[in-house]
């Protein structure tokens, strides 16, 4: 039985009860990364002061996200992680040793655990038209059904597909930060989420990303794009609005580890 002084403590101080599941939740709703005088780094702390990225958000909150299976999370590799701590090499000569296979192995165990549990989930979701989809399986039905000798989809209401394809939503495991995900998610992405001028051009060279909570919502965005952004974020656009570079520096500098860039 809660008591009103617990009910006041919570509204004012956000108090509660230890317990794992809001430790967990916790503790996957602080940053990731620190700037070299201990604050924590935040993204876009200000986006809802723009109303066009404050309407995207609302978009961007009420669309579906799934986490996929592990072959569809083929960018996230131990290769191009923090693991290793490799310094950024000449630019364009740059050479990344593959991984061990017992390397690979491992790094797939933490990327596993960041897909299932048990501590809460941080995530990644690309938005726009190019953004990567992903449908779960449907679950193979067929010796039940032979059995009790019915139609697969015959129960399934018209108005719910299931394994209907929904956004993904990238893990940030062991070995990344939330901005690195971010950043090998957004290789090879040529829109822009804002406007219809930048399409299959080339690749997009920033992206706005806004923190929700555990989730980075990431919008791609070209150069105008930024530039009106940028004006309507007021004096101080960098303290609004965070955005990230997508210039191929990483892959051309062999994926350096995040405190080296
Ligand atoms: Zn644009």
């Amino acid at each position: 039985m809660i008591t009103p002084e617990q009910v006041r403590d919570l509204r004012e101080n956000g108090w509660r009860d230890s317990s794992p599941a809001g430790d967990q939740i916790d503790a996957s709703l602080r940053a990731d990364e620190h700037r070299l005088d201990g604050s924590a780094v935040e993204f876009s702390p200000w986006a809802r002061m723009v109303p066009r990225v404050s309407a995207a958000m609302d978009r961007a909150l009420a669309t579906p996200t799934v986490l996929p299976d592990l072959p569809a999370l083929r960018r996230l590799s131990v290769e191009r992680s923090n693991i290793g701590d490799r310094r950024p090499q000449q630019y364009g000569r740059a050479v990344v040793e593959p991984a061990t296979t017992s390397e690979r192995a491992a790094f797939r165990r933490m990327l596993e655990a960041a897909t299932t549990g048990p501590v809460g989930l941080r995530t990644v979701v690309i938005h726009g038209e190019g953004a990567q989809l992903y449908s779960a399986p449907l679950p193979d039905t067929r010796a039940t059904d032979a059995a009790a000798d019915i139609q697969p989809d015959a129960w399934l209401p018209e108005s719910e597909p299931f394994g209907a394809a929904a956004l993904v939503a990238y893990p940030v495991p062991y070995g990344y930060s939330t901005a690195r995900v971010a950043r090998l998610a957004l290789e090879g992405a040529m829109w822009c989420y804002w406007c219809d001028d930048w399409r299959h051009h080339e690749q997009i060279p920033f992206a706005l990303i806004v923190g929700a909570g555990a989730t980075a919502h990431v919008f791609p965005t070209c150069p105008r794009c930024r530039a009106d952004l940028d004006h309507a974020a007021g004096v101080h656009p960098d303290k609004v609005l965070t955005f990230v570079t997508n210039d191929g520096w990483d892959a051309a500098t062999g994926y350096p580890a995040d405190r080296w860039r």
